[in-house]
């Protein structure tokens, strides 16, 4: 039935072609396709804002569309809204996979945390008027409270579908200025282990800055890739016994400690944080030790925001970033931390 509702969906969609399409700003450019913000000469409406973002994507677009399919169905609000994709034959090197989304916001996470205002520019967007409380650590805490919140219910939706990502970073997330919320872009490297779609991962579509330290996300003595009908029944199964949606954990935490500290925000200070913790055998506690008595006022401000209300920010981290994937909290279980105990975010809108 799930072809029958493809199907469907298909004839009862607007089909946008090549030709309605009038591209606009271009948003990015990857090794494996090129983005731009697009209106629809469809609809007049939309021409001039540009309301449609568009992929024209290689060989891993048709993974993509299948995946943004599935999302749509399974956990819509975790992603960027899919509209529909199709292979555009007529373009040069025999097609390109070309998909559209609805055009979420202006700003990534990446672009918010680069802001010296970071993270109360989030705040301003999250509660549109911004409160004349006094700034601090409490504050900021409860700031990255909310956005760690957001970003792990859109995991734990991926996750419950049973769709690893493999691709978690800051210019990935999407701030939704509809939804008020950050939502989860670009499933080009994404896998889904219940029907053994991009079953072994491709080292190459992971980002070195962000992935977890195991190099495959299933163990190495999971044979090839099984065939769908034998993947659906044996993949729960896997999904238990290799928790490959680990990986996404560890990069999520890491985004969490760039939230923390400011200094982990640039390339070069991620990619030393990362030898750093390499060094430390990817204990966490060892690196704070090696670096905390030598820290300067902005590390030490990091420590203090996560150690704040006996801490627990700290400790959820720590449970995030860790060597052993079978070690690190599930997405599912880190929405229940009591980290996430404390007034959110939206309190704050209630005080005066
Ligand atoms: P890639 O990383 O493969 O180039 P992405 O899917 O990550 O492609 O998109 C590239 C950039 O385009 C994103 O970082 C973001 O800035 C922008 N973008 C992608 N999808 C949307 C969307 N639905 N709404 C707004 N901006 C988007
Ligand atoms: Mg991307």
């Amino acid at each position: 039935d799930m072809f029958f509702l493809a199907f469907v969906e298909r004839v009862i969609r607007p089909s946008l072609r090549k030709d309605d399409i009038v591209l606009g700003k271009k948003l990015g450019e990857g090794a494996f396709g090129v983005v731009y913000r697009v209106s629809s000469s469809k609809k007049p409406s939309s021409k001039r804002e540009g309301d449609l973002v568009l992929k024209k994507a290689t060989e891993y677009g048709a993974v993509e569309i299948w995946m943004n399919e599935r999302v749509r169905r399974a956990c819509a609000s975790s992603c960027a809204d899919f509209v529909y994709g199709f292979l555009e034959r007529s373009s040069n090197k025999g097609g390109e996979y070309w998909l559209i989304w609805r055009f979420e916001g202006e700003a990534t996470l990446y672009d918010l945390m680069q802001s010296k205002e970071f993270p109360y520019n989030v705040e301003a967007l999250i509660l549109r008027e911004v409160q004349d409380l006094p700034r601090g650590l409490e504050r900021e805490n409860r700031i990255i409270q909310t956005i760690m919140r957001q970003l792990l219910f859109a995991l734990d939706g991926l996750h419950s579908t049973g769709i690893v990502h493999r691709d978690i970073k800051p210019q990935n997330i999407i701030f939704s200025e509809g939804s008020r919320a950050f939502k989860i872009i670009d499933l080009g490297a994404a896998a889904d282990l219940r029907v053994g779609i991009n079953y072994i991962p491709n080292e190459f579509l992971l980002d070195p800055r962000y992935a977890a330290p195991e190099q495959y996300i299933m163990s190495t003595q999971t044979p090839s890739a099984p065939s769908p009908p034998v993947a659906t029944i044996l993949s729960p199964v896997l999904w238990q016994m290799n928790l490959p949606d680990r990986f996404d954990i560890y990069s999520a935490g890491l985004i969490f400690l760039q939230m923390a500290f400011p200094g982990l925000r640039t390339d070069s200070g991620l990619i030393q944080f990362n030898r750093q913790l390499k060094r430390c055998d990817y204990d966490l506690a060892a690196w704070r030790k090696s670096v905390e008595p030598r820290a300067g006022p902005e590390l030490r401000r990091g420590f203090e925001l996560l150690d704040l209300d006996g801490g627990i920010g700290w400790e959820l981290l720590t449970s995030m970033v860790r060597y052993k994937a079978r070690q690190r909290i599930s997405a599912k279980a880190a929405l229940a931390h009591p980290y996430f105990d404390q007034e959110g975010l939206l309190a704050l809108s209630f005080m005066q």
